[in-house]
């Protein structure tokens, strides 16, 4: 079975909730700023929300957590909006195969990051975003941009994360630091991050994300809002640039175990695409070894299984 017509997804979210929670509580939930560190381990939510407009959930899938980088499927988005193919000037296309805040391959790189979903490439993105703006300016129309996809007013960022990102964001200012020596950001360095800690510090819960990822699953418009996002073609080539970049170097391994294009954030999220069926979101702030929600990659592995919506064959 492959379609979603005959599937009982309330069941399957719930099975895989109650499957998992014997194991609530593995990984390690990133620490790095207390807003972070301080968040229950044992959280858990999984949301599905069909093309046909259909909302399933379980578990924690209402309890708004911080999103970090999967905001950088937005960025790409509202950036390829604004520029076009034009960002593949700054910003390559290939996984990176070193982990999501490597600064190595910047140096040998000339300062062009790998993939728009490294910490580099989404700094490059959000140096995009920024033309024209002030930061106030683009961090508003980040927010105006996510509540569009989602359809959704109440999305908000929470400013004592984006106060902490700032604070303890030595390796992105020497990322930055770096790709400007290059002459690759237009913005001086403290206006580019100031802009990309408030995208990560976005609050949302998985059913307000699995709506705003819903376009990637619907040919680039949500069928929910008929809001038209992109093309077709650019909503493809944004779910290809998920499923091989999307979860930094564990993006093979995620590939091969869900095979849908998925984006993780260290918040523990994850925004997963069934092209043509349904736009997937779960939250479990555990991490594994890749930065990337343990629990959360297992429950789109049992979803991918239980549905046959792999992209690579039922
Ligand atoms: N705000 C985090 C950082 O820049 C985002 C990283 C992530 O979610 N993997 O380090």
């Amino acid at each position: 079975m492959s379609g979603i017509e005959n599937l009982d997804l309330q069941s399957i979210v719930a099975d895989i909730h109650r499957d998992l929670t014997p194991r609530l509580g593995e990984g390690k939930v990133a620490d790095y700023i207390p807003q972070l560190a301080r968040v229950d381990p044992q959280s858990f939510g999984i949301a599905i929300v069909g093309v046909d407009g259909q909302v399933y959930k379980a578990g924690d899938a209402e309890v708004p957590f911080s999103i970090q980088s999967i905001s950088k499927v937005f960025t790409l988005t509202l950036a390829l909006g604004k520029h076009g193919e034009n960002i593949w000037k700054r910003v390559g296309r290939e996984p990176s195969g070193s982990a999501f805040n490597s600064i190595v391959q910047l140096e040998h790189e000339h300062g062009v990051p790998r993939n728009p979903f490294i910490n580099a490439g989404a700094i490059a993105i959000t140096d995009l975003v920024l033309a024209g703006h002030t930061p106030r300016e683009a961090i508003g129309e980040i927010v105006r941009f996510i509540r569009y996809l989602a359809d959704d007013e109440d999305i908000v960022i929470d400013h004592e994360v984006a106060k902490s990102e700032a604070a303890t964001g030595y390796r992105n200012f020497a990322l930055a630091n770096f790709m400007r020596s290059f002459g690759k950001l237009d913005h001086p360095v403290e206006l580019v991050l100031g802009t990309y800690f408030h995208q990560c510090a976005l609050s949302m819960t998985c059913v307000q994300l699995a709506k705003a990822g819903l376009f990637l699953a619907a040919s680039g418009t949500n069928p929910l809002s008929h809001h038209s996002v992109v093309t077709s073609q650019r909503a493809r080539r944004i779910n290809a640039l998920m499923l091989t970049c999307g979860h930094y170097d564990g993006s093979g391994d995620f590939a091969y175990r869900v095979g849908l294009p998925g984006k993780s954030g260290v918040g523990g999220g994850i925004l997963c695409v069934a092209p043509g069926k349904a736009s997937v979101a779960v939250w479990s702030p555990g991490l594994n070894h890749n930065g990337n929600s343990l629990l959360g990659s297992r429950a789109l592995e049992m979803l991918a299984s239980r549905t046959g919506w792999s992209v690579f064959g039922a």
